[in-house]
Parts: structure tokens; sequence; C-alpha cells
């Protein structure tokens, strides 16, 4: 059914184009997501056959699976990072300065950092997924896209219904192993960027979405 349409990327990497497939080697298959939540949505399929069918939260309590999986999502990380600053990095302030720097006559004795795009980017996964393989949201945090529609979309990454990679092993009383009893799919909206709420307005939710992402791609 469709929630099992993530196999056919782990099954056949290859015969998929860049523009799905970012890359796959034995362990791992990275792809961009059909429907992406933000500017910049990709997502880490560990080809593990004991791994791929369990939830999660299950499939990260083996310590050393765990850190396979962190590794290779710092690697998408830096990846999906270097894919941002080709997109937005020419209107950013920092990256102006940085590339007036180095052409500057006599160059300064220290070049401006670039913008830190690694921190632009959030990695973790679901409470409850909807698609039955194993993955690692790696997500671009503007949240600004025309495929997010609903409540769900926007909540299920804004509040803790998404659970940071980096947050696992999970302790045993973690509430987010109650999620729905925690009702964050539900919850009012809260602009990931300046806190302002929302309520259950969605629409304006997503007119500011849009103020907010011009903003942020050029800071
Ligand atoms: P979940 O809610 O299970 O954590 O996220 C599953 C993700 O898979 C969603 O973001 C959804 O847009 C994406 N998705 C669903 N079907 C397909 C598909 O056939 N191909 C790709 N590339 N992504 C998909
Ligand atoms: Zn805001």
């Amino acid at each position: 059914g469709p929630r099992d349409a993530l196999g056919a990327y782990i099954a056949k990497p290859e015969t998929y184009p860049s523009s799905v497939v970012v890359y796959h080697n034995t362990d791992f298959v990275a792809i961009h997501d059909m429907f992406p939540k933000s500017s910049l949505h990709l997502l880490l399929l560990p080809r593990d056959s004991s791994k791929t069918r369990l939830h999660p939260f299950d499939a990260f309590e083996d310590a050393e699976f765990l850190t396979k999986v962190k590794a290779e999502v710092r690697k998408l990380r830096t990846h999906a990072a270097a894919e941002l600053r080709r997109k937005y990095g020419k209107d950013s302030e920092q990256e102006r300065a940085r590339q007036e720097a180095l052409i500057a006559d006599p160059p300064p004795d220290e070049l401006p950092a670039g913008r830190d795009w690694e921190k632009e980017i959030v990695c973790g996964v679901h409470a409850v997924p909807s698609m039955n393989h194993l993955h690692v949201h790696v997500i671009a945090v503007d949240r600004y896209s025309e495929r997010l529609k609903h409540r769900k979309h926007y909540n299920s990454f804004s509040t803790p219904f998404f659970v940071p990679i980096d947050d696992f092993p999970l302790a045993l009383d973690d509430v987010r192993r109650h999620p729905t009893q925690e009702g964050y799919l539900k919850r009012d909206f809260v602009c990931w960027r300046c806190g302002e709420g929302f309520g259950n307005k969605f629409v304006q939710l997503k007119e500011h979405l849009k103020q907010e992402f011009e903003e942020w791609k050029r800071l």
C-alpha cells in the first residue's frame, strides 16, 4: 500500500535520477521528500533489513545502529547545508561580506565567517510515523512550502511530535513516547521563528510563514 512507498528507494536506489535520490551507499539511501514541508526536505533511509520495519523508538534502542545513523545524519545535514548555501547564500549579508573580503586588496587579516547553514537544518523523526520504512527527516527550518497544507503538516515539525535524532536514546519515561495523549498535533499554531501565536488560524499562519521565510533566507 501507499505506506510502503519508501521501500522502493531502499531496494533500487540506482534506478532514480539525482533529483530524487541524493546519494546511496551500502547502508543508507538519501532522498528528496516527494511532498516537501520546507524549502529543502530530505529523508535518510537506513537499509538494514532488521531495522527498516521498526518504529524509530525501537530501532534506536540498538546503540551501535543509533551511532551509525547519527553519523550518516550529520553527513546528510552537511550536504543539505551546502544546498541551502547554493540556494540562498548569495542573498545573505554575511555571505556578501565574506565575498567582498575575499577579493579585497589588501585582504583583511581574518575573513568574516559565512553563515552557518547547518544551524538552519533540523534532523529527527515523527513520534508516530505515517510511512512504514524507517526514515529520518533532514529538513530546513523554514517550513515554507506549498505542500504544507494542514495543521498536522505544521505541528508534526513544530511540536515535540518531532523528535530530534540527538535526543536518542529516549528515556523510558519520556513523555514523547505518548504523543497522542499529549495532543501535540492539535496544539495551537506557534511561529517557529518569532514565537507568535496563531491559534487555529492556518491561513494567517501561512502568510506569516512566507514573511518569515523572506527574512530568514536573507539574514
Ligand atoms: P512521516 O510522517 O512518516 O515521518 O513522514 C513520511 C514522509 O514521506 C512525508 O514527509 C511524506 O511527504 C514522504 N513521502 C510519502 N510518500 C512518499 C514517496 O512516495 N516518495 C517520497 N520521496 N516521499 C514520500
Ligand atoms: Zn514569526
